[in-house]
């Protein structure tokens, strides 16, 4: 028989969380409930985030979680950065990704990769009124990012960029960018340089907005670079690095989208059981039926198992450990997960959940963008198939 090591203090279970992160879910998921729900559906029909909500992150200390105090930020955990996108995205996935894009992307690149003098002329905005946004892909770059066409040219004190960027979310809202051009397309992804760029520089244009299934209150825009100028002292990180600073800060940002999955899984499994429990046939609630409840009870099995994971794989990351392959896992499972859920919700919800008047339909229209972005359901295999085979 294998024996069992224990260790003291024993390890605590993945679901236990400290009684700070308790009472900031719980402030996170009222305002999410109280505030950001009478906006849902206008925002989604409109395909438009409403600005007061936007400033609201801002004032409840949303946009700049784990960015130190001195800088003006909530000197927070990474878990708790994911606590706060799964309670939105449980609300609402769009305003979960306007949150996420912020922390674990562009907020974690600049606490990351930044020198002094930049960390004290982005950080601080960041944190009080700039949203962030990544721009990596480009039209004929998707999956294979670091084939991107951007160009930055080295002019006297500035890099001058031309191309363009396609998909880039909050690219309406932002102010800063975090934008990849690569300094020598002949050297493959060793030429990619990270730049910092501001909406207000010149030659910068967000260009089309585009119209989408789901998430469709989250910008997805365009990016035109004509002869944009950009100062050296833009450069994040060093030149010829930016492929490291794009892996490094999609391994995170995926974590970030697991909550959004797994938020939104809970979400339209609320609404799943409260319909079941009011809905009758047959003379009583459709509930009642052990069909209804055995599509209840494996939804809730799989929330918990992508929680699991997703929990856990935020702890490895605040912890210092290395979670490249549990990232991948997350995502993957987590967006599989989302897409079964809300998919069953609808179901559960019959004709009514087929039509618009209804929330089921947003959250299986939203739950698709889980297995696209920030690198595809094949990328994430291709990732965890490498790092368990040793290939
Ligand atoms: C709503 C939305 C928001 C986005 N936000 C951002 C953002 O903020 N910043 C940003 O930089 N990008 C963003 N993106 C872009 C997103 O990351 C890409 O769409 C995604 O990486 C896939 O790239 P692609 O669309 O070019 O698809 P492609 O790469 O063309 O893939 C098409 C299909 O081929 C498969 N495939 C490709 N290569 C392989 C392979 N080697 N093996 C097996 N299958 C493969 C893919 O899995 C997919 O099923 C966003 C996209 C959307 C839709």
């Amino acid at each position: 028989m294998s024996s069992i090591a224990v260790q003291h203090p024993a390890p605590a279970p993945l679901v236990a969380l400290t009684d700070d992160e308790v009472l900031f879910r719980d402030t996170v998921r009222q305002f999410a409930e109280e505030t950001v729900q009478p906006h849902v559906h206008e925002m989604d029909e409109k395909g438009v985030f409403e600005p007061a909500l936007v400033k609201q992150f801002f004032e409840l200390g949303l946009m700049g979680i784990e960015i130190p105090e001195q800088y003006g930020g909530g000197a927070g955990t990474f878990f708790e950065a994911i606590l706060a996108v799964e309670e939105l995205s449980a609300v609402d996935a769009s305003a979960g990704v306007i949150v996420d894009v912020q922390n674990t992307l562009v907020n974690n690149a600049l606490m990351r990769w930044t020198n002094e003098e930049q960390k004290k002329r982005y950080l601080p905005r960041m944190c009080s009124d700039t949203v962030g946004a990544y721009a990596l892909s480009e039209a004929g770059s998707g999956s294979d990012a670091f084939a991107l066409q951007c160009r930055a040219e080295l002019k006297g004190d500035d890099y001058v960029l031309n191309g363009q960027k396609l998909w880039i979310t909050n690219g309406k809202e932002a102010g800063v960018f975090i934008l990849m051009a690569t300094i020598d397309a002949s050297a493959g992804y060793k030429g990619i340089t990270a730049f910092i760029v501001e909406k207000e520089f010149p030659g910068f244009t967000v260009g089309k907005k585009e119209d989408k299934l789901g998430i469709r209150a989250s910008s997805t825009c365009e990016l035109i670079l004509e002869d944009c100028r950009v100062p050296k002292a833009n450069v994040l990180g060093e030149v010829g690095k930016g492929y490291k600073i794009a892996i490094e800060t999609l391994n995170e940002g995926r974590i970030g989208i697991g909550a959004q999955m797994i938020g939104l899984a809970r979400g339209a499994w609320e609404h799943a059981v409260k319909y079941a429990q009011e809905r009758k046939q047959f003379g009583k609630a459709i509930a009642d039926f052990q069909g209804i409840q055995f599509q209840i009870a494996q939804m809730a099995t799989e929330i918990e198992a992508g929680r699991m994971l997703l929990y856990n794989c935020a702890r490895m990351k605040d912890a210092g450990m290395p979670f490249v392959k549990e990232a991948a896992m997350t995502k993957l499972f987590c967006s599989q997960v989302a897409e079964r859920v809300a998919s069953l919700c609808v179901e559960i919800y019959g004709g009514y959940g087929f039509t618009k008047d209804y929330p089921a339909e947003k959250y299986f229209r939203d739950s698709k963008i889980g297995k696209i972005y920030e690198g595809t359901s094949n990328m994430q295999l291709l990732t965890i198939a490498k790092l368990v085979m040793g290939k």
